[in-house]
């Protein structure tokens, strides 16, 4: 952050903005600084080019920091991007929200896919785990989540995230979105068609 701080005053205008994608501007760089700047920040980990696949995550806290996670949020986020990006091409985003437990900081309900902690039980060990919701949205696309998933855990949860995006782009039609694709099918349905990948 402080780094970041530095670019921001040295290139832009000292200020740095936040985006509700959790992602962050540098406001202000002139055009010829700009590929500066862009190299810096790749140094310190920060990409300004980003596939939709990883452009669509957010996650909460999560367990590193508060006391309510059922699962570490942020950390699977980059494990399942990880994993996914480069098996999955999508065209197109694909909102994955990650959230801790009910309260729901990162909106779970409203993602496209919604991933809400809790335990999972693997071999008699509680581990942590998500239930899955799809379908959900805001805006003129407002809806409300649909769970498809109960309690998978988290390394079932990648694997799972996995054959519901290659699903979604072996069936869906004219390019719809993943909501429209989603919400045109029945719960049975999709857990039909997410088994199968
Ligand atoms: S959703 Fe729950 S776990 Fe995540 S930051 Fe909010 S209160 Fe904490």
């Amino acid at each position: 952050m402080i780094r970041i701080a530095e670019l921001a005053e040295n290139y832009g205008s000292g200020e740095v903005r936040l985006t509700v994608w959790q992602n962050l501007i540098i406001p202000n760089v002139p055009t010829a600084f700009v590929d500066t700047v862009k190299k810096a920040l790749r140094r310190i980990g920060f990409d300004t080019k980003q596939s939709h696949l990883r452009s669509g995550f957010i996650a909460c806290t999560g367990n590193s920091y508060c006391k309510f996670a059922s699962s570490n949020t942020k950390g699977h986020a980059l494990e399942f991007m990880d994993y996914l990006d480069g098996r999955v091409a999508l065209d197109q985003p694909v909102n994955v929200h990650l959230t801790g437990c009910p309260h729901s900081c990162a909106q779970h309900y409203m993602g496209d896919i919604g991933l809400l902690g809790t335990k999972a039980k693997v071999g008699g060990e509680s581990v942590d785990g998500y239930h899955v919701f799809v379908g959900g949205g805001f805006g003129s696309n407002q809806a409300v989540g649909r769970q498809v998933f109960t309690a998978l855990s988290a390394e079932d949860t990648k694997f799972t995230l996995e054959r519901m995006l290659k699903s979604y782009l072996t069936h869906r039609e004219n390019g719809e979105s993943f909501q429209a694709w989603s919400n045109r099918h029945e719960v049975g349905r999709l857990q039909e068609m997410f088994a199968d990948g």
